[in-house]
């Protein structure tokens, strides 16, 4: 059964829905990929990253036999790199303990890495077509507007209210189309600020329209400021080649490379963090020579300003991993084939492309 509210709804989405790549072959392979993707991503950014990695690895054997390095190279740019290692190891799982196919039921679904409730349930319903709403941040925002909720969406008794309203709404059979179609929504008309709501197909319904409180709702919680650390980091170099390190699997960026430093501390140079930072992690002394330029990125919980510049060892040294999973002395031409975070490959372009080092 349906009511006016979905008809209105499922209407619109069939008229205006985008065409995605993931949207007309909801194959559980592909929805799983870009369920995941789009966690932390917007869609436009995310189709080339889709299309590589289903050229790459077209199915969850593939992926599954791939090596992880490989696995974060073709994730390398999205962020949030956890998603990336998340999805190898779910898909050797799946091969081990469901037979090489994703399974239907939510609970099983749960029990992957990196496979919570909305995910869960955002597969069960567009790969499976089973009946659960999938309520992630977009769509709780065009609920808390419908209903004119007067809290934030994060809030206990919030998600009770929201959650109640999709269950009563949701037409049975139709979950699929009706969690892409307030997807859609969120995406499209009843955006973060500023709705639309001159276009949106359910204007006669929604409280906060009524309430002209749009753009009041959902209610905001106040952003901490970011902290924000200063960083240094060395290109190492040794009979033309540059030092890189594999940071550890856990934690930020874990798995990827990077040219190896570290936080400055208070009154500290950024010379004699340098320094000191090779020294614990890599147990080598090095001459620092000159700068090759500052970097800036804001990560989830924190902003950095990375300081980068040429070294060279002391003396004719092998240094240890003692904070690393590996070490590696790479030419120039290989560095392409490590996956780094965002600065590192800055850095990587800016020496390959400039010689800077090695004039
Ligand atoms: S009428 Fe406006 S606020 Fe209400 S759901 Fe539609 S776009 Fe959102």
């Amino acid at each position: 059964m349906t009511s006016v509210f979905s008809d209105k709804l499922l209407t619109w989405y069939q008229q205006n829905k985008r065409l995605l790549p993931w949207r007309d072959n909801p194959q559980p392979y592909l929805v799983w990929i870009s369920e995941i993707m789009l966690q932390q991503t917007k869609v436009e950014t995310a189709i080339p990253y889709f299309q590589r990695w289903i050229d790459r690895f077209p199915d969850i054997a593939t992926l599954a036999e791939a090596n992880q390095s490989e696995v974060l190279q073709v994730w390398e740019g999205l962020g949030y790199y956890a998603r990336a290692r998340n999805l190898h190891q779910a898909a050797k799982v799946i091969m081990e303990r469901f037979n090489g196919q994703l399974p239907e039921n939510p609970t099983k679904l749960r029990s992957l890495p990196g496979i919570g409730e909305y995910t869960a349930n955002a597969i069960a319903s567009i790969a499976f077509h089973q009946n659960y709403p999938a309520l992630d941040s977009n769509i709780s925002r065009v609920i808390a507007r419908l209903i004119a909720l007067d809290l934030p969406v994060s809030d206990k008794n919030a998600k009770q209210q929201i959650h109640e309203f999709v269950w009563v709404q949701l037409p049975n059979g139709k979950a699929d189309q009706f969690n892409q179609a307030l997807m859609e929504l969120g995406a499209l008309i009843c955006t973060p600020r500023k709705p639309n709501c001159n276009q949106c197909p359910l204007i006669s319904e929604c409280q906060a329209n009524q309430q002209n409180r749009q753009n009041q709702i959902p209610r905001r919680i106040p952003k901490k400021s970011l902290p924000h650390l200063t960083v240094t980091a060395g290109v190492i170099w040794q009979d033309r080649r540059v030092l890189i390190a594999q940071r550890p699997q856990n934690g930020l960026l874990g798995g990827l490379w990077e040219f190896p430093g570290g936080k400055l501390e208070k009154d500290e140079s950024l010379h004699s963090c340098l320094l000191r930072e090779l020294n614990e992690e890599l147990n080598l002394p090095v001459n620092i020579e000159k700068k090759i330029g500052v970097y800036y990125h804001a990560y989830t919980h924190f902003k950095i300003t990375l300081h980068a510049f040429c070294c060279y060892p002391v003396s004719r040294s092998s240094p240890l991993p003692l904070n690393h999973q590996a070490l590696y002395w790479a030419e120039l031409n290989e560095l392409a084939h490590f996956p780094m975070g965002k600065i590192d490959r800055q850095i990587a372009h800016t020496i390959s492309k400039e010689s800077i080092c090695l004039s």
